[in-house]
């Protein structure tokens, strides 16, 4: 079932995925906007185990590395609605693994949907410990001082996954893309995805670099500024790279940083208008942090005619529970 470049082989992986994600057209979101180029998504949301999303790629090879090195227990980082915190519970419990989260409370939203709905619920039911820590916590210090405690038995997994092991999920996924390109006999000239901890556009990039396709991802920073995100995009890529035996350039790195709005978890009224039309003419889910910000960022571009004549890859990285979280937000 693998699509895999040859070079991840070695790596030990633990499955998590049935097979390739679907790649579907947006045949009513195109009409809508004026058939100004062709818009496919790739569902990285539609993957069977903890609700889905990007991080479950990720944690195929994190898994595998804590397998394979006697690890019992899986510790990561992130902010209370965080969807990879969530995927790291449901893939430890499938895994056999313990998890613990160590979340703080970045966002400033107090409210009980955020405290408590979508992400935290979900953490709870499969079984996770959760550390729940103040805003401006060192969350990472926190979970080494816990594997520490554990005596060597858990593995510290960084924020979003993105250590250079966990991105090889998204080298992985460029080699999959670029397989259903030639199933569809359409190469994209555009592959659009959120940017927050970097590791899904790093891994991208150094995927399809490593095939010769390279020159056609673009990121939305939905976390840091713009400035900030290119070098740490960039520094991903040359760490996963290098597992790959390739090269990344500067050149490689193209990021928008015009649609994070206020800051990373604030919505902004274009994003509640990108969930909203993309549910409206394609009945799809985007969520309110990350892929609805990007899609936002997409939307604008083709609007304003960035995309005439192209064909655009859109990846759908998950995170719906964070809907719930944002009641109040969207309006419920
Ligand atoms: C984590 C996440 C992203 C961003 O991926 P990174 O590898 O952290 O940049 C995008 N969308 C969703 C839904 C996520 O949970």
């Amino acid at each position: 079932m693998y699509s895999s470049l040859p070079v991840l082989r070695p790596f030990p992986r633990f499955c998590l995925l049935e097979g390739m994600t679907p790649i579907q057209r947006l045949v009513s979101l195109e009409k809508a906007l004026g058939e100004r180029c062709a818009i496919f998504v790739k569902r990285d949301d539609l993957m069977g185990i903890g609700g889905g999303g990007n991080k479950l790629r990720k944690l195929e090879f994190l898994i595998g590395q804590a397998k394979s090195e006697g690890k019992d227990t899986l510790i990561t980082v992130g902010a209370r609605q965080s969807n990879h915190a969530r995927l790291t519970a449901a893939s430890a419990a499938v895994a056999g693994l313990g998890a613990e989260l160590v979340l703080a409370r970045l966002v400033p939203k107090t409210d009980d949907d955020y405290l408590f709905n979508g992400n935290p619920l979900l953490d709870g039911l499969f079984g996770a410990t959760v550390h729940d820590l103040p805003g401006d916590a060192d969350t990472l210090a926190f979970a080494q001082q816990r594997a520490e405690a554990l005596g060597g038995r858990a593995l510290v997994i960084p924020a979003g996954g993105s250590s250079a092991i966990g991105m090889l999920g998204y080298a992985g996924a460029a080699a999959e893309i670029a397989q259903q390109e030639v199933a569809l006999g359409r190469r994209f000239d555009k592959v659009l995805l959120a940017n927050g901890s970097h590791g899904t556009q790093a891994g991208l990039v150094a995927g399809f670099k490593a095939q010769g396709l390279g020159g056609k991802v673009l990121g939305y920073t939905v976390l840091a500024p713009l400035a900030e995100a290119k070098a740490q995009t960039l520094a991903k890529a040359r760490e996963v790279g290098a597992l790959l035996g390739i090269e990344v350039d500067e050149a490689d790195i193209a990021i928008n940083g015009e649609h994070r709005g206020p800051g990373y978890g604030i919505e902004t009224d274009e994003m509640k208008a990108a969930l909203k039309l993309m549910a409206q003419t394609q009945g799809l889910l985007l969520d309110p942090v990350y892929s609805g910000k990007a899609f936002a960022g997409m939307l604008a571009g083709i609007r304003a005619g960035q995309f005439d004549g192209q064909s655009l890859l859109f990846v759908m990285t998950g995170g719906t529970p964070g809907l719930y979280a944002y009641r109040q937000a969207l309006g419920g």
